[in-house]
């Protein structure tokens, strides 16, 4: 790719950006006064300055400065029920009304636990408030079962901000680097993903899943399954569903709550024995927080139906399809790859691409998450309007970089 090309469509794509953006470059000023950094999360941080949300319904948010913009990034891809769905918005009104915290069980918390025993297989569950929560969660149960220290992940993961000692990588897809890491570590357990999505998205290769399963439970290493992304986004039942991962336990979180924080551990029946027998604690004052659970037992059961999951994929296959036609037209050194609502293009890596291909999509009303290359996740609130403008803005783009095919691009 052309490094002078990216560089100039950069500094005219932040002029327009600026201009678009007046009020959200105000609240950057102000915030820095007192959040660190202008944001609350390192994640929310952006170039040249961090967008601030208003609101958001379906497949859409506004920015504070009255732009719209067609949402593909959903709050770290944590909507797939798109915003203020109205069966969630009505749960948590009426829970609202009722208490929201109690430290004490609610009866939607069991509701969820059975519908979760039921769409991943794992037949007892606790809840925490994230992601980070419930991989620390289930470490502590893979220490505690096992009586070893050492955790496995895969290089270049992402399983939340929490210091975990004792931590080994080896690559995804190579099963032989795995069984060697084990036998050289001894670990409690091997944590990952069935498809990463942390650098891109990367499938498992066939065999490869069933290859970690066999190697795992011969060498007694509990294998953790983070669907903390991939769980109720791409099938009802995660990775377990699409992928036919076999893990000893499950984490969720992001989409769970439908847009309130919440994770979630599920493990077998012989994992829970020191947490129901008292041996090991699982604690937590906001866990199975009544107004979360009220949010997921309504979305489980009200939104995440078999039929949204079929427009899911129908919607992320047009998006991939999209994406192809438009590569395959212009001759581009890129690949695309998707799994139900989620997907990305891939290009070579080259992080100046990486921040022009964000900042072209949001002057085109295509809210993506920044820093992640071209990732996207599309939500039940999509709709193929949704998914054109997209592919539009995408198209618009390869034309501009590749300018002597443009027409064809824009075909
Ligand atoms: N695991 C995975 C696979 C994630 O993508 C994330 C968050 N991006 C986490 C864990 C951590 O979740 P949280 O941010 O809710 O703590």
């Amino acid at each position: 790719m052309d490094g002078q090309r990216i560089r100039e469509l950069s500094a005219r794509e932040a002029e327009r950006f600026a201009e678009r953006m007046p009020a959200s470059k105000a609240m950057f000023q102000r915030a820095e006064r007192t959040l660190a950094g202008g944001v609350s999360s390192s994640f929310h941080g952006r170039e040249p300055w961090p967008v601030y949300v208003a609101r958001g319904e379906g497949a859409r948010v506004w920015d504070l400065d009255g732009n719209e913009y067609r949402d593909f990034h959903n709050g770290f891809s944590a909507m797939v029920q798109g915003h203020a769905h109205p069966a969630i918005v009505a749960a948590v009104r009426e829970r609202a009304a009722l208490g929201t915290h109690f430290g004490a069980t609610t009866e939607d918390a069991v509701a969820v636990a059975e519908e979760l025993e039921r769409r991943f297989g794992l037949p007892r569950w606790r809840f925490t408030n994230s992601g980070t929560e419930a991989n620390m969660a289930a470490i502590r149960l893979a220490r505690a079962s096992t009586g070893r220290e050492g955790v496995v992940q895969m290089a270049g993961a992402y399983h939340g901000h929490a210091e975990i000692s004792h931590l080994h990588e080896v690559d995804f897809n190579d099963p032989d680097a795995l069984e060697r890491r084990i036998a050289e570590v001894g670990p409690a357990c091997v944590i990952m993903e069935g498809a990463m999505t942390s650098v891109g998205l990367v499938l498992p290769e066939p065999g490869y899943l069933d290859a970690v399963r066999d190697l795992t439970r011969r060498h007694g290493v509990v294998l953790i399954l983070d669907e903390v992304k991939t769980g109720l986004t791409i099938a009802a039942g995660g990775a377990v569903e699409r992928l036919g991962a076999r893990p000893d336990i499950v984490t969720l979180a992001k989409s769970l709550g439908g847009g309130l924080p919440t994770g979630a551990v599920g493990m077998t029946a012989e994992l829970a024995e020191p947490v129901e027998d008292g041996r090991l604690r699982l604690l937590g004052t906001y866990n199975g927080n009544p107004l979360s659970m009220a949010a997921a037992a309504a979305s489980l059961r009200e939104v995440l139906t078999p039929a949204a999951y079929e427009e899911l994929d129908r919607l992320g296959a047009r998006m991939v399809a999209g994406c192809e036609s438009v590569i395959g037209a212009n001759g581009l050194d890129a690949r695309c790859v998707g799994l139900g609502s989620k997907g990305c293009v891939r290009w070579a890596a080259d992080p100046e691409l990486s921040k022009l291909i964000w900042i072209w999509l949001m002057n085109r009303r295509v809210l993506t998450t920044a820093g992640r290359g071209q990732e996207w996740n599309v939500t039940v609130a999509h709709d193929d309007e949704a998914v054109d403008r997209y592919l539009d803005a995408f198209a618009g783009l390869v034309a501009e970089l590749t300018p002597r095919l443009s027409g064809s691009a824009r075909a």
